[in-house]
C-alpha cells in the first residue's frame, strides 16, 4: 500500500520538474518570438527540441524516483525482499541509489542477527530446566516453557491464586524489580516451591524452582543428626549415672557393682554398635556412586555368613534351610558390602523371627521371576516371624525407623540395619523388595544384576 502511495505521489513531482524545466525555454522563445527577435518557425523549433529534451530528462527522473521510492520503502519493510528494480538512470541518483542499497543490506543484517538472537533466547527460555510462565498486562498466562508444562500442565490457577505470589507480583509491579517467594503447594501433590516474579516493563514472567527434594533431604539430614545424637545419648546419659552411683552409694556394695557393670558393658556396646553402623553407612554412602569392581560367586560367601551365625541361631533354637544352585551367575559386587547386607538381613529374620522358627535362604537366577530384569540373581532370606503390618513397610529403609522400638532394643538392634541393606543395594544397581504376611512371616528379596555381555 505504502510502496504503491509512494510511487503515485513520486510521478506528479517528476511531471513538476519537467513542467519546470520546460517554462524557462518556453518563456524566454515566446519573448524572444514576440519582440520579433526571433522568428516564429525557428523560436518554434529551437522551443520543441528543448521542450521534448526536459520531457525526456523530466521523464527519466521520475523514473528515478520512483525506483528511490521503492528502495526507500524496502529500507523500512520488515522483510529480506529487495525491490525487482534497483537500477538508476541519472547519474547523481545513481551513486544515492547504490547507498541506499547498501544501507537496505545492512539493514536486512541486523534485522537477521535480531531475528537469531530472539530465537536463541526464546530456544533457552523453552528448554530452561525450571518451569517459566509469563503473563500478560492483564495477569494472564500466555506463555510457558516445557518444564512449566509438564509441572503444571495448564493449571496454573492453585500456583498464580497462592497469596504469596499474589503478594509478589503485587511488589513486583510497584517496584519493577524481580521478587522471590517461597510457596508451599498443597495440590496435586503436596510442593516446596520457590517462585520469583519477574518484570520486564509490560508483561511479567514466573520463574518457579522445584525444592521439595532439596528440602525433605534437608529435613532428613537435621533429622540424622538428632536422631544420632540422641541414639547415643541415651546409654552415654545412662553410663554417667552408673559412674555416679558406682562412685557415691555403690562405692562398697560389690554385687551392685558387677551387676551395674553388666549393664554399663551392654550400654557401651549398644554405642559401639550404633557408631559402627553409622560408619558402615557413611562409607557406603561415599562409594555409592561407583559399581563394584570384583566378580562374585555368591554361595561360598552365603555359607560363611550363615556359619557364622550358628551361635545366634542355636540361642534362638532356630534353623536355616538353604536352598542355593551351585551353578548361580556370578555378580559384580563388593564383597565386605554384600557381607554386611546379609548378615544384617539374617540377623533380622533370627532376632525378629519366631524362637524355633525356620529361616528359608533361596538364591535362584531371576529368569523366572516376572518383577525382575532376567539378567540377575535373586537372593530370599525369609522368616516365620510375626510379620509387618502394612504400614511400616515403606518405612523399614529410613535410619532408626523401628516397628517396635522396645523390641529392636532387647534385641540390640541399632535402627540401621535396613538403611545399610537399602544402600548397599543401591550401590550395587540391584533392587530390594520386602514382603510381609502378619502372623506368618516375613521375606526380604534383593535382585542383582550381572554382567551384561
Ligand atoms: P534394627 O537394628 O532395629 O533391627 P533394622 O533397620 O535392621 O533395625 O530394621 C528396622 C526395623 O524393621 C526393625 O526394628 C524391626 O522392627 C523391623 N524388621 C526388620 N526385619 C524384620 C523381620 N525379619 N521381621 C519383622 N520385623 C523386622
Amino acid at each position: 500500500m505504502r510502496e504503491a502511495r509512494l510511487s503515485r505521489s513520486s510521478w506528479p513531482a517528476a511531471l513538476a520538474f519537467m513542467l519546470a524545466l520546460g517554462a524557462l525555454p518556453t518563456l524566454i522563445f515566446g519573448l524572444l518570438v514576440s519582440f520579433g527577435a526571433l522568428d516564429w518557425l525557428p523560436g518554434l523549433l529551437s522551443w520543441g527540441i528543448c521542450a521534448i529534451v526536459a520531457l525526456g530528462f523530466g521523464a527519466l527522473l521520475g523514473r528515478d524516483i520512483t525506483v528511490m521510492a521503492r528502495l526507500v520503502n524496502a529500507l523500512r519493510a520488515d522483510d529480506d525482499k529487495m525491490p525487482p528494480e534497483t537500477v538508476l538512470l541519472v547519474p547523481g541518483m545513481r551513486s544515492l541509489g547504490q547507498e541506499v542499497i547498501n544501507l537496505i543490506r545492512t539493514e536486512q543484517l541486523r534485522r537477521a542477527r535480531l531475528r537469531n538472537a530472539a530465537a536463541a533466547d526464546h530456544a533457552l527460555l523453552e528448554r530452561l530446566p525450571d518451569p517459566l510462565l509469563g503473563l500478560d498486562e492483564a495477569g494472564a498466562v500466555n506463555w510457558r516453557n516445557a518444564s512449566a508444562v509438564s509441572a503444571f500442565g495448564t493449571e496454573t490457577a492453585a500456583l498464580l491464586r497462592h497469596p504469596e505470589l499474589r503478594a509478589a507480583l503485587a511488589e513486583a509491579a510497584q517496584t519493577s524489580q524481580p521478587v522471590r517467594k517461597s510457596i508451599v503447594l498443597a495440590v496435586p501433590v503436596p510442593r516446596d516451591l520457590d517462585a520469583t516474579v519477574i518484570p520486564v516493563g509490560g508483561p511479567t514472567y514466573i520463574l518457579v524452582t522445584d525444592r521439595t527434594r532439596e528440602r525433605s533431604i534437608e529435613k532428613m539430614r537435621a533429622d540424622f543428626v538428632a536422631n544420632s545424637s540422641h541414639e547415643l545419648r541415651t546409654p552415654l546419659a545412662s553410663l554417667i549415672g552408673f559412674i555416679e552411683t558406682l562412685r557415691g552409694p555403690a562405692a562398697d556394695d560389690v554385687e551392685a557393682q558387677q551387676r551395674f557393670l553388666g549393664i554399663m558393658a551392654e550400654q557401651a556396646m549398644r554405642m559401639q554398635r550404633v557408631i559402627a553402623d553409622l560408619l558402615s553407612l557413611s562409607r557406603i554412602e561415599i562409594s555409592e556412586h561407583q559399581p563394584p569392581e570384583e566378580i562374585l560367586f555368591l554361595p561360598p560367601l552365603l555359607e560363611r555368613i550363615i556359619a557364622g551365625l550358628e551361635p545366634m541361631l542355636k540361642a534362638n533354637a532356630a534353623h536355616i534351610d538353604v536352598a542355593i544352585p551351585k551353578d548361580l551367575p556370578r555378580v559384580p559386587a563388593d564383597t565386605d558390602q554384600l557381607t554386611q547386607l546379609f548378615t544384617n538381613l539374617l540377623d533380622n529374620a533370627i532376632k525378629y523371627g519366631k524362637r524355633g522358627g525356620r529361616i528359608k535362604v533361596t538364591a535362584a537366577p531371576a529368569a523366572g521371576d516376572q518383577r525382575f530384569e532376567p539378567a540377575g540373581v535373586l537372593i530370599s532370606v525369609a522368616d516365620d516371624g510375626a510379620g509387618i503390618a502394612r504400614e511400616h513397610i515403606p518405612r523399614l529403609t529410613e535410619r532408626f525407623y523401628r516397628v517396635d522400638k522396645g523390641r529392636s532394643r532387647a534385641v540390640g538392634g541399632t535402627g540401621l540395619g535396613l538403611a545399610i541393606v537399602k544402600h548397599v543395594v543401591n550401590r550395587h544397581r540391584g533392587r530390594l523388595v520386602i514382603e510381609s504376611i502378619e502372623g506368618v512371616g516375613t521375606t526380604f528379596t534383593v535382585w542383582l544384576p550381572i554382567l551384561s555381555s
